[in-house]
């Protein structure tokens, strides 16, 4: 080649919870049956999309339309069905023309970075949903910039952390919130986003709010729309059906600008993006056509209550048995479905390992943790995976320094 191709953020990118699949698999390979608690497909973990809404979408699959393009931004009827699912919220009210929508949130993520100055930063949570964390990183070509959620808390963000973060580095422009949070199951109460709206306020940011988990919650948890608390400053809800329906298959999700016209930098981010999506043509039309019909049905909301109420009863079993071992920092969950699990200071040494019948695993394994810099809570994600077959993914690979592990 004439030149070096790779460009230097590239090796920001990471997904271990698809990398850990790489080992699993070789494992299974050697008789090994895997338990995946690794990745959040409820689909997966059997939960089975109802009766009803199957006949919806194969309704659907015989009406010419979902073979066709859609308007770039996204189904026309969709988009307003979905502004006024959120304007019934209150809070921060939009338009049709505010929403913009993408093969997964998982595109919607990769993209809204790339149309920031890489000199200028997003801040996000640690740990974090790592698509977010890497791609922002990857576009800087810096490592991420971060703000704490404090396992002492119940995973609250750290709000002195974040306020002096944003104050010292004048390269920040926005701050990501992920609420219901994935990985730690934290919903971000309503006093915190409020001071992360006047935080926002001091040093002119805007706000981005991946809300992919909005309606899971349970216990009598409540999450709080971005929307809710944005009052006037500029701002974008992320959002999908990967999680609620559940349909992750769809490659479906989708932005909500707010106040998109109140700034005008913003004003021209938000173009940029809706003339990305124009370049690209249009997201898939089948799970646009489906969302009015599932989520207007009136057997959705008691079929989303019953899913909730099934998630939180499992929340409050693991809380149970979890709470009951003291080397293990953790925290009841209210939103989402997973659970982060820390290991206290000094639990998790370099020499410990865990008993492996079958020695063919045992000698891949230990290739693994010889070859590789891992860290000590991969090296335990290694070994729980080859003694027992369960697959999780380890907390250091969510942008965290804390050493534990994250199960669905
Ligand atoms: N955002 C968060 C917080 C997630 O946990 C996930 C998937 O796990 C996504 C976005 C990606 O969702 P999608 O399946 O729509 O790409």
């Amino acid at each position: 080649m004439r030149h070096k191709i790779l460009s230097g953020g590239a090796k920001e990118l990471s997904y271990e919870i698809r990398e850990i699949v790489k080992k699993a698999d070789q494992l299974k390979d050697l008789g090994l049956t895997i338990y995946w608690e690794n990745i959040g497909d409820p689909i997966q973990k059997n939960s089975e999309i109802p009766q009803w809404m199957k006949e919806i979408i194969s309704g659907l699959v015989m009406d010419n339309k979902s073979y066709s393009y859609c308007p770039s931004k996204g189904n026309l009827e969709t988009r307003h069905f979905l502004s006024k699912l959120n304007n019934a919220r209150g809070g921060a009210q939009i338009t049709a023309d505010d929403i913009l929508f993408f093969n997964g949130l998982g595109d919607a993520i990769a993209k809204v970075y790339q149309f920031i100055d890489p000199t200028l930063r997003v801040i996000g949570p640690s740990p974090a949903y790592s698509t977010h964390s890497s791609a922002e990183a990857a576009h800087a070509n810096q490592v991420p910039i971060t703000y704490k959620l404090d396992p002492n808390n119940h995973w609250y963000p750290d709000l002195d952390d974040l306020y002096n973060k944003v104050k010292y580095n004048p390269n920040i422009i926005g701050i990501l919130i992920i609420n219901p949070d994935n990985p730690t199951g934290m919903v971000y109460p309503y006093e915190t986003l409020k001071r992360i709206v006047e935080i926002a306020r001091e040093f002119k940011l805007m706000l981005i709010s991946d809300e992919i988990y909005l309606n899971i919650t349970y216990n009598g948890a409540r999450a709080y729309s971005l929307a809710e608390v944005i009052e006037d400053l500029p701002g974008i809800a992320m959002k999908g059906i990967s999680k609620e329906l559940p349909w992750p298959g769809s490659r479906c999700g989708w932005m909500e600008y707010y106040n998109k016209d109140k700034d005008k930098e913003f004003t021209k981010f938000c173009a940029a993006l809706d003339n990305a999506k124009m370049i690209e043509v249009c997201s898939t039309t089948l799970p646009q056509l489906a969302i009015p019909k599932i989520m207007g049905d009136p057997r959705f909301q008691p079929y989303r209550k019953e899913l909730n109420e099934r998630i939180g009863r499992r929340s409050k079993i693991i809380a149970d048995i979890l709470g009951e071992i003291p080397e293990l920092m953790f925290n009841e969950t209210f939103g989402a479905f997973y659970n982060t699990i820390i290991f206290r200071e000094g639990v998790l040494r370099p020499d410990q390992k865990l008993k492996i019948d079958n020695p063919e695993v045992k000698k891949l394994v230990e290739s693994w943790v010889e070859k590789e810099d891992v860290a000590l809570d991969k090296r335990f994600v290694y070994y729980l995976l080859a003694s027992t077959g369960i697959c999780v993914v380890p907390i250091s690979s969510f942008c965290s320094d804390l050493k534990g592990f994250r199960i669905t």
